[in-house]
């Protein structure tokens, strides 16, 4: 990161009246005058040909005053002034500039450009300007709190489309291009804001991995074609990335690699450069970590997803209807309601799959569930036991409704046109809660029953514990 330089304290060098300057053949007493009538407690000592000769304090006149070997007519030659005095240019870091007060004790040093002053800094031009800057950091801090607040979606798009919109208002730049590319994979994401870059433009993956590596950057630019399409430096260009198994530094874990690039920024000052920069440096860190968790959330929940549906079907899993049931006999015990669950299985589907092939019997089981799930209310949950076995949980359905339900299934599976197999039909099950000593086992049991007992009773039927 760049440091803080004296240049960057504009009133210093661009304000030549304040360089008050007296000639070295010039006497104590016009120096005590002028001091005084400008309320300063230095001056600078300048040559016969008006370059920098050494500085003349207070406090050097003070000294001399104190050996009581100052007359007013004294000369401010070399036994008054502070001969090779302490001086930078306004090249010199703020830092150093700090460092050199405190070593030699002074409030004031010279900027001096070759051999002539153009500046003086006081111990109080320091300070105001560290304020300024703390003041300016915790301001950028503030606004990056706010952005982080925002980055809290778990949807990876939106955030970052939330980062195209605020980050360049953050940076106060006119243009900007967010791209983000998946690894090992050819999708990718582009958000703009006034660049008209394409994706053939911009820099191969490999190269965006390179980019990361440096960290942010400024004044870089992304590809060649930058500036012919307006592009202008500085920019600014912060490297980003997702890396989805936390805390594992290896480079292998990173599964996207992107960047935002910035440029045109208003106003373009060189003050603004290390604020830039230390913006960059946080919001680098927020977005990483924001669009890591947000990878990781949808990772999950894809995860859970695919855990929870049956891949062949898109019905629910086992695991889920066990899940349903034990919750619906909470809530049945708590609030006194009844529910029904009822099992389906297909009839000879062994038949089915040996004479026309088991990626015919995967049709119909995918046909099967169809008919399930849009026959059924939103409350209800069908789901695959396993093999050809179906359970579908009916909350706050009576067994006669359910019932009727059932049998507008069954009637429907039976009409399933597939070439080569001939009438599909299902046996089933039916079991209604009953009451608050009942549990979830007992009812898959009397479900199981009725089912056995459909089967039984010569299948295409549905047998219910009422009817039973
Ligand atoms: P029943 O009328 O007594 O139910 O006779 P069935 O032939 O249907 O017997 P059962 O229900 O025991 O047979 C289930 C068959 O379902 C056995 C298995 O080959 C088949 N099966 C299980 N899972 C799948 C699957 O994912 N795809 C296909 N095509 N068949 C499956
Ligand atoms: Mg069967």
């Amino acid at each position: 990161m760049r440091k803080a330089i004296v240049k960057d304290i504009e009133q210093v060098v661009k304000q030549p009246k304040r360089i008050l300057s007296i000639k070295e053949d010039e006497t104590a007493a016009e120096a005590a005058k002028k001091m005084s009538s400008n309320h300063v407690g230095c001056l600078v000592v300048l040559n016969a040909q008006g370059e920098f000769a050494g500085v003349l304090s207070e406090r050097d006149m003070l000294a001399k005053v104190l050996a009581t070997s100052l007359s007013p007519d004294n000369v401010l030659n070399k036994d008054i002034m502070t001969p090779n005095a302490i001086y930078c240019n306004t090249d010199t870091e703020m830092a150093k500039v700090e460092q050199l007060m405190a070593k030699h004790n002074i409030r004031h040093v010279p900027v001096v450009e070759n051999g002539i002053p153009v500046g003086m800094i006081s111990s109080r031009d320091v300070i105001a300007y560290r304020l300024h800057s703390n003041k300016a950091m915790k301001a950028a801090a503030e606004q990056l709190a706010i952005l982080s607040a925002k980055l809290k979606d778990p949807d990876f798009n939106n955030i970052l489309k939330i980062v195209i919109n605020e980050v360049p208002r953050i940076f106060e730049a006119d243009r900007s291009i967010l791209y983000f590319a998946q690894k090992h994979s050819s999708t990718s994401m582009i958000y703009r804001k006034g660049c008209s870059l394409s994706e053939e433009d911009l820099p191969t993956q490999q190269k965006i991995t390179e980019l990361s590596e440096n960290g942010w950057i400024i004044c870089g630019k992304i590809c060649d074609k930058c500036i012919k399409s307006g592009g202008e430096a500085p920019r600014l260009v912060i490297p980003l990335s997702t890396c989805e198994q936390p805390g594992d530094s290896d480079n292998t874990s990173i599964s996207h690699h992107g960047f935002i690039c910035m440029c045109r920024f208003n106003p373009p000052s060189a003050e603004q450069e290390e604020l830039q920069l230390y913006k960059a440096s946080l919001l680098q860190e927020i977005l990483n970590v924001n669009l890591t968790n947000s990878k990781l959330y949808q990772n999950y929940q894809k995860a859970r997803h695919d855990s929870e549906t049956d891949p062949l079907t898109g019905v629910g899993t086992r695991r889920v209807i066990e899940k349903a049931l034990k919750a619906e006999c909470a809530r049945a015990i708590r609030y006194n309601r009844s529910f029904c669950i009822a099992i389906a299985d297909i009839d000879n589907f062994k038949q089915i799959n040996d004479n026309a092939g088991h990626a015919a019997g995967d049709k119909v089981l995918q046909e099967l569930a169809k008919i399930m799930r849009s026959n059924v209310r939103e409350m209800d949950i069908v789901a695959r036991y396993g093999g050809d076995e179906f359970v579908i949980l009916m909350p706050e359905t009576k067994i006669s409704d359910a019932n009727v339900l059932l049998e507008r299934l069954r009637h429907q599976i039976e009409t399933i046109s597939l070439p080569n197999i001939p009438s599909v039909t299902i046996s089933c099950g039916l079991a209604e809660w009953d009451g608050s000593s009942d549990t979830a086992e007992l009812m898959m049991k009397r479900a199981d029953a009725g089912l056995y007992a459909a089967k039984r009773a010569g299948r295409n039927r549905i047998i219910c514990e009422i009817c039973a």
